[in-house]
């Protein structure tokens, strides 16, 4: 063997030994964080870091210079109360380290959200009349859906504004599902309506603006049947992971989320959909993600690319909203397709949902 070789193995050695002191350190850090823990004493303790440095640096004799000791410890100081922070950290229900596994929200009428299959919700803003809603949900029939949308209670930014027919529009969504079999999703802004509206809805919406309504999720919590939880207009994502959250911890895990656009300073679109928050949301939870293309761009002209951006990004599925004469809607007129600009749309977004099956 040559003098290098011979060095070269000496080398390797002490790596083994250094690598076996250190998983030796990382068990004792771990007993530490216990004991911390246990204590209720904070994780990081820079007095006692600092402690440890001025020791190593009497003791160093060379060759390494103080600051790269001091450096090279620190690395392992931080790896060892990052180790103390993971056992201590307390992971949410609706978080992929809690349950690796998709979420798949299941409907007696064959429909699955965050199964293998992309799915659409359409339907109007508001449920108008029956004839309205009639319209749409023959339509949707005939292209095979299996949701259609409609809000019942509409959450409108003026008080002067139609807000919604309340259990009679409910009454004519029920009538949609007996009629052409399709899952109601309609929208919830008072705690003290889900029993009511149990009988008529498959999915409860929350909408945006009361993504943190904490009364209305935690009733939501206790319902069975599933929840589309729509973001918050000025909503992180973890604040509308915590919503999803309150939601579970009262025990309901069906829960498809709804990326709808959060305002920004931009104005040309209605919100700026955050197209990011797709694969975000599908990675650090379990759960469905939709994205509705309406009221994120609230513009017709660019739907559709939206639409097959978010089912390119991971999304389960697309929210838009479609009115026989949205001319004449009272609600969203400006932003819902009517039915011949929905033949279209539906065409193309229903070949790009083909490309992922
Ligand atoms: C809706 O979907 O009917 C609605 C009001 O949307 P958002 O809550 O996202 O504004
Ligand atoms: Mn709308």
């Amino acid at each position: 063997m040559t003098e290098l070789n011979q060095l070269r193995t000496r080398i390797e050695e002490i790596n083994f030994a250094i690598l076996e002191l250190l998983t030796e350190r990382g068990e004792v850090a771990k007993k530490i964080g216990q004991e911390k823990i246990k204590a209720g004493t904070d994780i990081y303790d820079p007095q006692r870091e600092k402690e440890m440095l001025n020791q190593l640096i009497e003791q160093n004799k060379g060759p390494y210079d103080d600051n790269v000791i001091k450096q090279l410890f620190k690395e392992i100081f931080k790896a060892s109360t990052e180790l103390q922070q993971a056992q201590n950290e307390k992971h949410l229900l609706v978080s992929r380290k809690m349950k690796p596994e998709d979420t798949i929200v299941s409907f007696p009428n064959g429909a699955a959200v965050g199964g293998q299959d992309k799915i659409f919700v359409f339907g109007p803003c508001s449920v108008e009349s029956y004839e309205q809603v009639d319209a749409v949900a023959r339509d949707l029939a005939a292209k095979g859906q299996k949701f259609i949308r409609g809000g019942a209670f509409k959450p409108r930014t003026s008080p002067y504004d139609f807000q919604g027919l309340g259990e009679e529009g409910l009454k004519i969504l029920k009538e949609m599902n007996k009629k052409y079999g399709l899952n109601i999703v309609s929208e919830i802004v008072n705690p003290a309506h889900f029993e009511m509206a149990d009988q008529y809805v498959d999915v409860f919406q929350i909408g945006a603006r009361n993504m943190q309504n904490f009364e209305l999720l935690k009733e939501a919590g206790k319902s069975n049947k599933p929840i589309l939880l729509k973001r918050g207009l000025a909503a992180t994502i973890e604040e509308f992971i915590y919503a999803a959250e309150y939601i579970h911890s009262n025990g309901n895990s069906q829960i498809i989320m709804c990326e709808r656009g959060i305002r920004t300073y931009e104005k040309a679109t209605r919100n700026t959909l955050d197209i990011s928050a797709v694969p975000i949301l599908k990675q650090g939870t379990h759960l469905p993600v939709l994205v509705d293309v309406t009221h994120s761009t609230g513009r017709k002209d660019i739907m559709l690319p939206v639409a097959k951006a978010a089912l390119a990004v991971g999304a389960d599925g697309v929210m838009a909203e479609v009115h026989p004469d949205p001319a004449v809607a009272l609600s969203d007129a400006g932003q819902q397709m009517d039915l011949q600009e929905f033949d279209s749309f539906f065409a193309e977004i229903d070949k790009a949902r083909q490309l992922y099956l």
